[in-house]
């Protein structure tokens, strides 16, 4: 091997330790730089303490004021999106109603743990105060009031030929669920009714779902359309505030008739209502 030759090789040798000891360095580099931006990250994801959960309060409001200037009250309970709007004595006589939504509020308030976090319940015990406190069905202006709900069909008399109001929403009651309905955004509505013992879905699938699933939970009987026309009952009114909330929204809603006048059904709906509330439901 002559010197020239040799000359080649050192340099080759060289050139190839240099570059091996240049890559070395970079992956060296490198795999430091990963670690450490590694480590910060698990140190800036210890640092931020997740936020405990807000504790579920049963928050007493006032949503309005009836014709005669009494408090419609009502309660709103969570903080999930999936509001649901239950709500009684629209007409003022019908007082099981009323027990029925109290004796829940009191229900939630002793166990507070049992409402899903994805949900916000809004509970209005009495829709029409002026009618409860004197047992009477119409509000303060003689209006039923669950007739006064801007629909299709809409009239001043109802088919049983009760008054349903100058206009739709002229009624500060109805108003105020209306209002309750548009800042809440409900994904169903059940409005308490007395008496009869039936549970009657607003038209369209999610209402009949939502409707037998009451039914099924409570016995009450499922009493939609069809049933009504077997027994020969115009029982679809203009006007209703559940007609008014499904054609409106889109979402289910029910009317359920307890039993009795002043019975709040309380064990026949628990079971049913205790669903709603928590994560248990699957309707
Ligand atoms: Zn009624």
């Amino acid at each position: 091997m002559d010197n020239l030759e040799k000359n080649k090789n050192h340099r080759s040798i060289l050139c190839w330790t240099v570059f091996m000891a240049v890559v070395l360095s970079v992956t060296i580099c490198l795999q430091l730089y990963i670690w450490t931006a590694e480590r910060e990250i698990n140190l800036q994801s210890l640092s931020v303490v997740a936020p405990a959960p807000k504790p579920i309060k049963v928050e007493k409001k006032v949503f309005g004021y009836s014709v005669k200037g009494n408090l419609i009250e009502g309660y709103e309970i969570g903080y999930g999106k999936e509001a649901i709007l239950l709500m009684g004595a629209i007409h003022g006589n019908e007082v099981g109603s009323a027990y029925l939504l109290n004796r829940l509020v009191s229900e939630i308030k002793s166990n507070v743990k049992i409402i899903s976090k994805n949900k916000r319940i809004i509970i209005i015990p009495v829709v029409n105060p002026d009618g409860y406190n004197i047992q009477q069905k119409f509000n303060a202006n003689g209006v039923n009031l669950n007739l006064n709900f801007n629909t299709t069909g809409w009239a001043n008399y109802g088919p049983q030929g009760t008054y349903a109001g100058p206009k739709p929403f002229s009624e500060p009651e109805s108003q105020i669920v209306k209002k309750i309905v548009e800042r809440y955004r409900p994904i169903m509505m059940i409005s308490y009714h007395t008496a009869g013992g039936i549970v009657s879905p607003e038209e369209g699938g999610p209402s009949a779902i939502l409707g037998k699933w009451y039914a099924q939970k409570t016995g009450y009987e499922y009493y939609d359309d069809a049933a009504a026309a077997a027994d020969n009952v115009d029982w679809n009114f203009p006007g209703t505030s559940t007609m008014w909330f499904t054609r409106t929204t889109g979402k289910p809603a029910i009317t359920v008739e307890l039993s009795q006048i002043d019975q709040g059904d309380w064990d026949i709906n628990k079971t049913a209502l205790m669903g709603i509330v928590s994560s248990s439901t699957n309707i």
